[in-house]
């Protein structure tokens, strides 16, 4: 329980790191929006004023009445800057940066603003400030000619002026080329109403990646948990199904075949050597004097007699080979595809490896053991398990009655 609170804590950081992730790409992109909203906007104030510029380029001359909010422009040094028309009176060439300036003097006090600056201005009034200054310096660098970014509290566009064929007229005698850079034309508006429209678009995104988190965490721990418990209730009916087969296959005491799945592996062995025409040998040991084990040195010690003799057993066998325990303190050995002279030496080497070892008991002492085995065999599998067993059974009845600590084969005599 423990490790799946450890784990649905995981799932919920996880998606917490996702889901966050997620609201700050949005909220990114929600900026970067209203950006490219005030760009557009910004963009199209531009050409209305480029194209009110162009009219008035492209007409060589515009004039109008000399008043106070329009006096001679002092930067035209043209001789025909001043003319008087056919009423008397008199006019003044407002030519297109004169025209610009004033349009932006008319928005002072609106809430959009317009600059047209130069790095060069002819008049000093139209000197650039450091943002504007930087932007056309990097305008000249990259050719790029478009900036907008947010300073302070308010959103600024800025796009390049090139010289055109008409703005020679004015602009010949400052070294220009047509296509150069000779300045620009700046829009600001506050940012309180995009800010507003951004912060509204943010608190949505915010609520509805809160709700997604939440949802998909009750979802993932839920899920989870779910999988968690079924996974470990199958596991815990696998494992104890393992565990109970286990207990119906081995011997508990030496771990070796138990008799039952002994008897099922001398039936398969018994098919597999009919089919296949092969021998198939059984041999049966019986501890010899093993009651005087358990008399002298008592029931425990019997029973390390007992596993430490399966142990020998096994090691001296074959991988095909299979050890069971027949009962008591006695083996049975099935040998797949072995004829009975192979079985016979076997059974020798198992004997000889049997009497051969010191056995340690639990209570420090050392003792010997013999067995006697019988072996017996049949050559394609004409013989079943019962009769089989009892074959080797009447010979190992026949190594006990010769002496014990030998082998005896079934039909000797
Ligand atoms: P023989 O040479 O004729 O086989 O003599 P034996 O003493 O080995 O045979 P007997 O049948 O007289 O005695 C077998 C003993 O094995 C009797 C029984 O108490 C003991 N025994 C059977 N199963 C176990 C077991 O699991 N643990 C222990 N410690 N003893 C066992
Ligand atoms: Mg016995
Ligand atoms: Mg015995």
């Amino acid at each position: 329980m423990r490790r799946l609170a450890i784990i649905n804590l995981l799932i919920v950081l996880g998606l917490g790191h996702v889901v966050g992730l997620s609201w700050h790409i949005n909220r990114e992109a929600i900026e970067a929006i209203s950006l490219k909203v005030f760009s557009v906007q910004g963009r199209a104030a531009f050409e209305l004023i480029q194209t009110a510029r162009h009219w008035n380029a492209i007409q060589g001359k515009v004039y109008v009445p000399v008043s106070e909010a329009t006096p001679p422009n002092p930067y035209l040094r043209n001789k025909d800057r001043d003319i008087t028309d056919n009423f008397g009176r008199k006019l003044t060439q407002v030519n297109p940066a004169y025209m610009t300036r004033q349009i932006s003097e008319l928005l002072q006090g609106s809430e959009i603003q317009m600059r047209i600056t130069s790095l060069q201005p002819i008049n000093p009034a139209n000197r650039p400030d450091a943002w504007e200054a930087a932007t056309l310096q990097q305008f000249e660098r990259s050719g790029q000619l478009e900036r907008v970014e947010r300073i302070g509290g308010r959103y600024r566009y800025f796009a390049g002026l090139t010289i055109q064929p008409e703005c020679m007229q004015c602009h010949e005698g400052q070294g220009y080329r047509i296509g150069d850079i000779r300045g620009g034309i700046g829009f600001s508006v506050p940012a309180v109403q995009v800010d507003q429209l951004v912060s509204e678009m943010q608190q949505g995104s915010s609520r509805i990646h809160l709700l997604v988190f939440v949802f998909l965490s009750i979802m993932g721990v839920s899920l989870f948990s779910l999988f968690y418990l079924v996974r470990s209730r199958l596991s815990a009916s696998v494992k104890a199904q393992a565990e109970l087969q286990q207990l119906v296959e081995r011997d508990e005491l030496t771990g070796v075949l138990s008799r039952r799945a002994l008897m099922e592996q001398l039936s398969t062995e018994i098919k597999r050597s009919s089919r296949y025409g092969q021998a198939l040998s059984v041999l049966m040991l019986d501890l010899d004097h093993f009651k005087r084990i358990n008399d002298s040195y008592g029931h425990p010690s019997g029973d390390q007699v007992l596993k430490e003799t399966s142990n020998v057993l096994l090691r001296h066998l074959r991988e095909v080979d299979f050890l069971g325990r027949y009962g008591g303190e006695e083996f049975t050995v099935v040998l797949p595809n072995t004829a009975c002279l192979q079985a016979e030496q076997l059974a020798e080497r198992l004997r000889e490896a049997v009497s051969d070892c010191r056995i340690q008991l639990p209570g420090g002492e050392q003792v010997q053991i013999t067995v006697s085995i019988g072996v017996t065999s049949c050559s394609r599998g004409e013989l079943d398990a019962e009769v089989l067993l009892a074959h080797a059974d009447k010979a190992l009845y026949l190594a006990k009655q010769q002496g014990r600590n030998r082998i005896a084969v079934h039909g000797q005599a």
